[in-house]
């Protein structure tokens, strides 16, 4: 019959999307990109919407499945890219880490210094990066040099806008600090590293697109459940899965302290 080959096609279907979303979240809870109740949560509904594609309650499950499965066909690559994001900007503040952690143990050698200002660079502090490059780059003969003298090439292309040079506080004494410095020049903290420190990309925005999606899951699957109930049942599993998919919802986008960083 045409309405089982398509309910077994919606069911094959579905798996599909499913399958590399559960993967994907294993993957990012294992890296820390998502946190555990996200990703657990988001790992049980995939199993579960698979398992109504495959068997479906009820007839009207098989395209709801395929529905679904088409909606996180979409919702995929916004949450991957975010992820990716995330991991790369984490990625580069360690490294800012690492330079400050080699400036530290040759406080007087220009390379260390100069690797700082790379990193602060490519994190997008383009004028501070500049400043403290200027400063040792004479230190450092082009001849030996060529990587540092070619990365410094390539910065004097960039738009310089007055904001770029604007002072940077410092997050432990307050004081205003021009480029050029890498540490506090009042009280000798790494103001520049304790900028990005702690502010790496929030879950949040992972969390924000897996719960919408969690919503969309109970909504569309819960719902028709209701169809075979008595009218109390029938109410009762309505609130349930509104309830469910409010709580989801307010979970993932309540402000919280990690947020704000962002
Ligand atoms: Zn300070």
């Amino acid at each position: 019959m045409p309405v089982d080959l398509f309910t077994v096609g919606a069911g094959c279907l579905t798996w599909i999307p499913v399958a590399i979303m559960a993967v994907s979240l294993i993957q990012w809870m294992i890296a820390g990109d998502i946190d555990l109740p996200s990703g657990f949560l988001g790992l049980l509904v995939s199993i579960g919407l698979g398992t109504v594609a495959m068997r479906p309650p009820a007839p009207i499950h098989a395209p709801i499945a395929l529905f679904v499965a088409i909606a996180t066909v979409v919702v995929y690559p916004f949450l991957r890219g975010t992820m990716q994001k995330r991991e790369l900007k984490n990625f580069e503040v360690d490294e800012l880490e690492r330079a400050y952690d080699l400036l530290g143990q040759q406080p007087m050698n220009p390379l260390p210094k100069f690797r700082v200002a790379k990193q602060l660079y490519v994190l997008g502090l383009h004028g501070h990066a500049i400043r403290i490059a200027e400063a040792v780059l004479p230190q450092l003969p082009k001849d030996l040099f060529t990587d540092e003298h070619r990365i410094w090439r390539q910065w004097q292309y960039t738009p310089q806008t007055p904001s770029m040079f604007a002072p940077i506080s410092c997050s432990e004494c307050g004081h205003r600090n021009d480029p050029g410095r890498t540490h506090c020049f009042q009280c000798g903290a790494p103001h520049l590293l304790n900028r990005f420190r702690g502010k790496i990309v929030p879950k949040t925005q992972g969390r924000k697109i897996l719960a919408a999606w969690i919503a969309l899951v109970i909504m569309l699957v819960g719902l028709p459940f209701a169809g075979n109930l008595p009218i109390g049942g029938a109410v009762a599993v309505v609130v349930a899965c509104l309830l469910g998919a409010a709580l989801v919802l307010f979970l993932a986008f309540r402000p919280s302290n990690e947020g704000a960083t962002a």
